[in-house]
C-alpha cells in the first residue's frame, strides 16, 4: 500500500503490500483475504481487481483498506468486516453478535426440506437462529411454509430481521426466546437447530475466526452436550404428531444425541452426514399417535 509519488497507488500495488503483510501474520488464506476486501473497499468483484490492476485507489479507498487489513492482521473473520455472507446461496448481513454461517449446516437445510410435506402450511421452527441463515433458507424455498426463528440475543434476532427484510421474505418471523421458553402454545410440524454444540475446554474455542465469534453461539456444558439435551428433552411437546426434530451436532456427538432422541420416545432417529462425511445432523420424529409416546 505504498503511494507512488504523486500518482497515488494502483489496486496491483495495494493488493501485494496487503498480501505481504498478512502472510506475515500466518494468514492461510492471505491473497484470497487481500482480494476480498479491496473489492468489498471498492465496491466492486473481484474480478475487477484483475481487470483493472493500474486503477488508482482514492485516498478514502486506501485508508479503509488499510484498516480493514490491520483488522484481518489481528485475526477478525473476513466475514465481520465486510459485514456479509453467503448462505444457501443468500447474502446474509452477520456481525459479532452472530455466528458466521457454516457451509456444514446446509446439510441440516437440505435435510430438512426433505422431511416437509407438500401441502402447505406447514409450520417450521428454527432455535437459536443466530442470523436467520437456516430460517431464511426455509422460508425462500418453501413461502408456502411459516417459519419462527428464535434466539436468546436481542442483537442477534435484529440481524435475523434486517435479512428477512432485504431478501424480501414474508413467511418469517421472529421471537425472543430462551429454547422453548417463549413458545407456549405453538406447535410445529418440523423443528430445526444448531444450537452451540461445542465442548466449554475445547482449544478450537480460541482459535481463528471462531475466537471471534459469540461464546454462547459456540459452547454448551463439559462436553458441549448441554443444549442439544435440553431441546432433545423439550422439542416432543411442541412437535405436531409425525413432527420431526433435527439438530446439527459435532461429528463425535451423533450416538450421544440419537441416544437422548430414544430415551425420550422419538422414533425413526437416524444421524446424516455433511459433505465433508462427517456425522453432523441426528433427528427424530414425534409418532403419528401420541398414545404410542
Ligand atoms: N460447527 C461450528 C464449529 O465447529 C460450531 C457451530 C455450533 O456450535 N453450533 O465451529
Amino acid at each position: 500500500m505504498q503511494a507512488h509519488a504523486s500518482q497515488g497507488t494502483t489496486l496491483h500495488a495495494a493488493l501485494t503490500a496487503a498480501v505481504k503483510l498478512l502472510q506475515q501474520s500466518a494468514t492461510d488464506s492471505a491473497r484470497l483475504d487481500a482480494e476480498i476486501l479491496l473489492a468489498w473497499v471498492l465496491n466492486k468483484q473481484r474480478v475487477y481487481l484483475h481487470t483493472w490492476p493500474e486503477h488508482i485507489l482514492t485516498t478514502e479507498q486506501e485508508l479503509a483498506y488499510r484498516r480493514l487489513i490491520i483488522k484481518r492482521q489481528q485475526g477478525v473473520p473476513i466475514a465481520y468486516l465486510t459485514g456479509q455472507r453467503e448462505f444457501w446461496s443468500l447474502s446474509l448481513t452477520v456481525n459479532p453478535d452472530t455466528l458466521i454461517p457454516r457451509p456444514d449446516t446446509e446439510t441440516l437445510v437440505e435435510i430438512a426440506l426433505n422431511k416437509l410435506h407438500d401441502k402447505p402450511g406447514q409450520r417450521i421452527c428454527d432455535l437459536g437462529t443466530g442470523s436467520g441463515a437456516i430460517a431464511l433458507a426455509l422460508a425462500s424455498e418453501r413461502p408456502d411454509c411459516e417459519v419462527l426463528g428464535t434466539d436468546i440475543s436481542t442483537a442477534s434476532l435484529q440481524v435475523a430481521e434486517q435479512n428477512a427484510l432485504h431478501l424480501g421474505l414474508r413467511n418469517i418471523r421472529f421471537l425472543h426466546s430462551d429454547w422453548f421458553e417463549a413458545l407456549a402454545t405453538h406447535r410445529f410440524e418440523l423443528i430445526v437447530s444448531n444450537p452451540p454444540y461445542i465442548a466449554e475446554q475445547d482449544p478450537h474455542l480460541s482459535e481463528g475466526d471462531v475466537a471471534h465469534e459469540p461464546r454462547h453461539a459456540l459452547s454448551a456444558g463439559p462436553q458441549g452436550m448441554d443444549d442439544l439435551q435440553a431441546i432433545g428433552g423439550q422439542a416432543l411437546s411442541f412437535l405436531t404428531p409425525s413432527g420431526w426434530l433435527l439438530m446439527e451436532h459435532g461429528y463425535q456427538q451423533a450416538e450421544t444425541t440419537c441416544n437422548l432422541l430414544m430415551e425420550k420416545g422419538y422414533c425413526n432417529i437416524r444421524t446424516w452426514q455433511d459433505a465433508a462425511g462427517l456425522q453432523r445432523v441426528s433427528g427424530g420424529q414425534r409418532h403419528s399417535d401420541p398414545a404410542d409416546e
